[in-house]
Order: C-alpha cells, then structure tokens, then sequence
C-alpha cells in the first residue's frame, strides 16, 4: 500500500522531520523506520542541520565509524552544534586551527552562543592588541544583562567541562595567560552565601577585568602535560 507521506509535500515532510530531529534522535530514528519516504527526507541536508547531538559524547574514546560517518554528515550539513564541537577539540587539541577557527566561526554566526563564547575566547588567547579588542568587543557584548551574564556562565562552564577532556596541545592556550586589564584593577573580596557566590558582577572592576577571570577559569580546567607545564613556568 502506498505511504500516505508520498501526498505531502517533500519540503513539509523534511520540515517536520527538522523539528522532530531537533528534540530527539531517538524518535528522528523511529519515524525513520516508518516508511521509505521518512528514511529518504530524514537523511536531507536539512534535518541533519537540526539534529541535536545531546546523546553523543563529545569525546569519542574509541573509534565508531558509524557515529563519526554520522558526525561528520551533520558537519557537512552545517549543523552548529557538530561545528562547535569539531571547533573547540581541534583549536584546543592544536589540530587544524584555522579550520577549527573557520567551524566556531560558522557555528557562531548562526547563533551558537557557546560558539560565540568559545570564539571571544579565543580571540583573546591569540593574543595582539586587534585580537585582544575583538575578544573584549565580543564577550562585553555578550553580558548586557543579568540574564546574558547567566548564560555565559553557562558557556564557559560547556567549554571547561570540553577542556577538561582534551590534551591541549595549542601554543596559544599554554604560552602565558594575556593580561587584559592593563588598569591593575584588583579582584574585590568575593562574598559568598550558602556557597554560592552573591553579587558576582560586583566583584569584577571593568570589562577587561572580566575577560581575564575567564581565561584563568578556562586554563585552570587545563589538564597540564608535564612538558607543557615545564614550558609554562
Ligand atoms: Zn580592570
């Protein structure tokens, strides 16, 4: 019996198919299964673009050629979180840089704000005064309000839960750490409460100030190789 799907049109098919596999990979799987006409929308440009990629690990501790197949099509579709990842493992793993730099800067443009963070950070890593402006640019940007400050929090907290399984192995992250704030401002006493740090923004002195204490919390998730700690002190 012919599928009912083959009277939609293809374009609302793999519309639908775009939400689904943004929610779940489980359920993308199943509506796979249905028919050849889901199994065929499902492998579009399109819905990988959406796939969320929640149930991959990052780290991929032994070699799975279907998942790296997998990754490696939601690269080639674009898909931001698959960009980001590939990003973030390569310019700290010093493997492919500019490439690396090309995925986060592609992840961020369509609004990965962990790519965005990843990118200011970065861009202050590398180090010179044009870099060392855009990454300030970027992340003072980034925390106009309270709600913005929040959520890099919960950038930074993705990029160091990333860091700290990697073997960094980028020059630019291991040379000693840039300073930003060139006005010597000091870290005001933090206050806590019940553990938890209260009035954090008030703590920090300018906008350089808060670059600074997010490259210590990014190298202090460095696991440091002996070498590279040798290097570095
Ligand atoms: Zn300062």
């Amino acid at each position: 019996m012919e599928s009912p799907l083959t009277v939609l049109p293809r374009e609302l098919t793999t519309e639908v198919l775009g939400r689904v596999a943004s929610s779940s990979i489980a359920d993308l799987y199943n509506a796979k299964l249905c028919c050849k006409e889901l199994f065929g929308a499902a492998e579009e440009e399109y819905v990988h673009k959406q796939i969320t990629l929640d149930k991959i690990p990052i780290i991929q501790w032994s070699e799975d050629r279907k998942i790296s197949d997998f990754l490696n099509k939601c690269r080639q579709s674009r898909n931001p979180e698959a960009l980001f990842r590939k990003g973030v493992v390569d310019y700290f793993g010093g493997k492919d840089v500019s490439d690396a730099i090309r995925c986060l800067q592609e992840a961020s443009k369509s609004g990965h704000s962990e790519a965005s963070y990843t990118m200011a950070v970065i861009w202050l890593f590398e180090g010179g005064e044009s870099s060392k402006q855009k990454g300030l640019k970027m992340l003072s940007g980034m925390q106009k309000s309270r709600i913005q400050k929040r959520r890099i929090k919960n950038c930074r907290e993705r990029l160091e839960s990333i860091v700290v399984n990697i073997l960094v192995d980028n020059a630019s992250i291991l040379k000693q750490q840039p300073t930003c704030c060139v006005m010597g401002h000091q870290r005001k006493k933090r206050r806590f409460y019940w553990g938890e740090e209260i009035d954090e923004d008030d703590n920090i002195a300018c906008d350089a100030c808060t670059c600074d204490e997010e490259l210590t919390a990014i190298r202090k998730a460095i696991r440091w190789t002996t070498t590279a700690y040798a290097a570095e002190n």
